[in-house]
């Protein structure tokens, strides 16, 4: 406007003029060759990429995933019967995106973008769902811890900001319950979350969705949502898409959690599809590529660096297993691809431990050095000493004759798993955790029930919560617990019990 002001009009038209290029924008149409379960051969795009969008002419859209001399095959985005053989279609020169930005959160959207609620979205950036992950120069080791809130997993196999921890185990094992459940704990952390349903049932997606708006979670998370009436495409989108919003916000120096929930029936989908395209089958008729699938999506999984702005970007995938065969095609390929693993038995959770962790075969292979100090000064034999507590339980079930201290070890290890029972949605702060199990050390639950544990926690928690607030403070502020705090709490501790 200021140069329309100094210059006169038509002078400012021709030089605007002059200024315009011609740029032609091409686009290039082939022919729908044949047609069949959502696979189309399209004829005519001799230049087409992998990956590229292609637009019918009926309105419907497709994803190119063969490349083939005289054609290419493509996998149809929607479940629609308006695809017609002879029907013309669009290259559309670019592959496929999906919206990102601060317009997503507290949205469901698809894996293309699409609102689910009807209403507008408004973004303007967008990233291709296929990014290549962040280079190893790029990338810092993990330090912060991602607190789960659950003191079985935060004290013994902790999960750090960056980490790719796999959740694993049979059906209605509490998987999902797991990863909800953390979302759920972020609150006021400053974290993003991003639950993505692969494939799951829509009444599943619904409850998973009413369980973070209850609680408030929905501010800072994003769902986005593949069901089980999706096309195999959408499925097979649905991580990829979810991870690249997710890295929108990490590249932004923002902490970001990613839940994929789960990657077997994403390679499910992924095998549907390729069967389809005719690409030849292997072990378990999986494609041979069925590694790249899963390693791909999950090294884009990072702890940035402070000059790629220290963002982190957490992946928690799960992989649901058959009568607890963790040893079967696509678990040892994901357990193998990620820093650990967290096992859940179904034999555990119909015998009341929840979360059903089996501790003996989860680990983390990076959380410990991510782990809060004042954490790793009270949770650290307490792996042995479980280990140790499982090994005789077997024992004690036969009726052996068991002496005075295996007596008192399988006492301790019993009261250990019910002071790790946790109710959905009832997970801990640092502080709760870290004096309940400092107690739990000084044998300051002994005689009590089993049943009543929790109670008593709760009950000796709020005795220091109004007693002694500093110990709390100064736990939830350094992260640590000094020797003059765990003096005070010896010492409040103590003063409880004798109560
Ligand atoms: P699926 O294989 O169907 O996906 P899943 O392994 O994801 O199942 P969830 O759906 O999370 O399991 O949980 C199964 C059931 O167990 C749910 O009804 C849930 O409410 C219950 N549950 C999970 N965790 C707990 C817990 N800590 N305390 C009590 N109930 C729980
Ligand atoms: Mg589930």
């Amino acid at each position: 406007m200021s140069d329309f002001l100094t210059e006169n009009i038509s002078s400012y038209l021709k030089r605007i003029v002059d200024s315009y290029e011609f740029k032609p924008i091409s686009y290039r149409y082939g022919t729908v060759e044949k047609l069949g379960d959502g696979v189309v051969r399209v004829s005519g795009l001799p230049d087409c990429c992998y990956g590229e969008l292609l637009e019918f002419d009926s309105g419907a859209y497709g994803m190119v995933m063969d490349l083939e001399e005289n054609s290419v095959g493509a996998v149809l985005l929607e479940k629609s019967n308006i695809v017609r053989v002879g029907e013309t279609v669009k290259g559309t020169g670019r592959v496929v995106r999906t919206p990102v930005g601060e317009c997503c959160l507290g949205r469901v959207i698809d894996p293309i973008g699409r609102p689910f609620d009807g209403k507008e979205l408004n973004a303007d950036i967008f990233y291709p769902v296929e990014r290549p992950a962040p280079k190893l120069i790029d990338r810092r080791p993990v330090d912060t811890p991602l607190q789960t809130g659950f003191i079985s997993i935060d004290s013994m196999i902790p999960i750090g900001r960056g980490q790719r921890e796999l959740i694993i185990g049979d059906r209605q094992t509490g998987k999902t319950s797991i990863c909800v459940d953390t979302i759920v704990n972020q609150k006021g952390q400053d974290i993003i979350c991003i639950y993505c349903a692969i494939g799951q049932k829509a009444s599943t997606v619904a409850g998973v969705i009413k369980t973070l708006t209850d609680n408030g979670a929905m501010d800072y998370s994003i769902v986005v949502a593949s069901t089980a009436a999706d096309s195999p495409a959408m499925q097979y989108l649905a991580p990829y898409s979810a991870c690249a919003i997710g890295e929108y916000f990490s590249e932004h120096g923002k902490d970001v959690l990613v839940v994929y929930d789960d990657l077997s029936k994403h390679a499910i989908a992924y095998r549907t599809m390729s069967l389809l395209l005719h690409r030849p089958p292997g072990r378990e008729a999986y494609p041979g590529d069925v590694f790249y699938l899963h390693s791909r999506l999950l090294e884009r999984a990072a702890c940035l660096s402070k000059e790629k702005g220290g963002g982190t970007l957490t992946a928690l995938p799960i992989i649901e297993t058959m009568g607890g065969n963790i040893s079967a095609y696509i678990p040892t390929n994901v357990i193998s691809i990620t820093d650990g693993q967290i096992y859940l038995e179904s034999e555990l959770f119909h015998s009341g431990v929840r979360p059903a962790v089996n501790t003996g075969l989860s680990v983390s292979r990076v959380g410990r050095s991510a782990q809060r100090n004042a954490m790793k000064k009270v949770s650290g034999s307490l792996r042995i000493e479980l280990a140790q507590y499982r090994e005789m339980a077997v024992f004690a079930r036969f009726g052996a004759d068991i002496d005075d201290t295996t007596k008192a070890m399988l006492e301790r290890g019993e009261h250990l798993t019910a002071l790790f029972n946790q109710g959905r949605l009832d997970t801990y702060s640092l502080s709760k955790m870290v004096i309940m199990l400092y107690a739990f050390n000084r044998k300051a639950f002994k005689g009590v029930e089993n049943s009543m544990l929790d109670e008593k926690s709760n009950e000796l928690y709020s005795f220091i919560e109004s007693k002694y607030p500093s110990v709390i403070k100064n736990i939830e502020t350094t992260y640590d617990l000094d020797e003059s705090t765990a003096d005070t709490l010896k010492s409040a501790i103590k003063e409880w019990v004798s109560l």
